[in-house]
């Protein structure tokens, strides 16, 4: 074997095991005696699969200095009625928009994401009239500096709106042929349903070009008669995109009604939509109990980094875990679990990856907390001691066993 890490507490399994890892794979699992290249004794130490941010802003990290505050405040107050202004206020920040400037900000929330033992993100870079293709150009660099570390699949994100910034359509294109990953969108920006509608078809049409997989942002505001998550769902389907689509966001579900969310929940389950969550990042969130227990795969974001959306946020998912444990009122049996699955293995499900599971035969992608419980884990956040990244052992050297 590559590599075989002794004594550690897979929380999975109950116990106490060794993992042993071979040509980018965890091969075994179990109490292991095999030689090995590399023997690291965890001492006891919990492992879990490594954090992955399956929504994050990345060209817009560290830029609330631009903007202020006043920003923060305009998306969040009067019970989100007002994020559509926001996002024309937020959009200030372009102007600053170079492949350099993009780049310095992005690289130092990567080296952030990295110390909290993230491996995979699934990162939006604003493509639209004011941002031009610098955004996703710089992101697509990052992609490959960071590729031995940090798998970072690029979405070109037409945050302006299709409609409501129509240069937007033919950046969309371009930003596909530069090589992005995945198709972005944001349908209820737009101005009538009707071109809600047509956002979200477009998108697909661009998606079925290239053959990539979507991640829009739906519902984002305190307006009940929002439903393009539902309209992503339905194309979702007739398109046969079943499991390749995310709703990002949705906060506008939680005005729904419990039944309407049910029929919901029912469409997203049966299109394998994921939704991703962002509660810390605004004044309002979908039901996310409501939907896990419908079966719906949720996962949590980071969303943003000290932006202007939010002026908190370290790319620590642990953190993301541990607000979204108040805001949710998670703290019963079962929910430290849950908190955990939502940043691990939904994450994955969530950007396209099924395998993210600490298992005989999945991709070795792991981290050893210096810490005994998923509790633990969750009340103190402790940073990895190793981050085991495609079968590759990094040691980060922050905190000690
Ligand atoms: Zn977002």
């Amino acid at each position: 074997m590559d590599l075989l890490i002794k004594n550690c507490v897979h929380a999975g399994y109950g116990k106490v095991v060794d993992i042993g890892v071979s040509n980018g794979r965890v091969v075994a699992i179990g109490s292991l005696n095999p030689r090995a290249d590399t023997v690291v004794d965890a001492r006891g130490c919990l492992v879990l699969e490594s954090f992955v941010i399956p929504h994050l802003h990345l060209c817009k990290a560290y830029t609330l200095d631009v903007v202020g505050l006043e920003a923060v405040k305009l998306y969040r107050d009067n019970h989100m009625s007002n994020s559509s202004k926001s996002v024309e206020y937020a959009a200030k920040v372009k102007k600053h928009y170079t492949v350099d400037w993009v780049l310095n900000n992005a690289r130092r929330a990567l080296d952030e994401c990295w110390k909290h033992g993230v491996t995979h993100i699934r990162a939006f870079g604003d493509v639209d009239s004011q941002a031009g293709l610098e955004a996703v150009k710089a992101l697509l660099k990052l992609k490959q500096q960071y590729r031995d570390r940090i798998l970072v699949q690029v979405v070109a994100f037409p945050q302006q709106g299709l409609f409501t910034d129509p240069d937007s359509f033919e950046l969309l294109w371009k930003a596909m042929e530069l090589g992005c990953d995945v198709v972005g969108g944001i349908p209820w920006l737009e101005k009538t349903e009707e071109e809600m509608e047509k956002h979200v078809k477009h998108v697909f049409d661009v998606a079925a070009a290239f053959d990539r997989d979507v991640a829009m942002l739906t519902d984002d505001a305190g307006n009940p008669d929002l439903r393009t998550t539902e309209m992503l769902c339905v194309e979702t389907l007739r398109r046969g995109w079943v499991g390749r689509v995310a709703a990002c966001h949705a906060r506008a579900l939680g005005l729904y009604p419990p039944e309407r969310i049910e029929r919901l929940a029912a469409l997203m389950r049966g299109a394998g939509v994921s939704l991703v969550s962002s509660p810390h990042t605004g004044s309002l969130w979908a039901p996310i109990k409501q939907l896990i227990q419908s079966g719906v795969n949720v996962a949590l974001g980071q969303d943003d980094i000290n932006d202007a959306y939010y002026p908190f946020g370290r790319g620590k998912m642990l953190e993301v875990a541990f607000l979204a444990a108040h805001l949710l009122n998670m703290m019963g049996p079962g929910d430290m679990e849950a908190l955990i699955k939502m940043v691990t293995v939904n994450a994955a499900e969530a950007i396209g990856l099924k395998s993210h599971r600490l298992e005989p035969g999945s991709p070795a992608s792991f981290v050893i907390l210096p810490c005994r419980t998923l509790l633990e884990a969750l009340a103190h956040q402790p940073d990895p001691v190793y981050v085991v990244a495609n079968g590759q052992l990094h040691e980060l050297g922050c905190s000690k066993i």
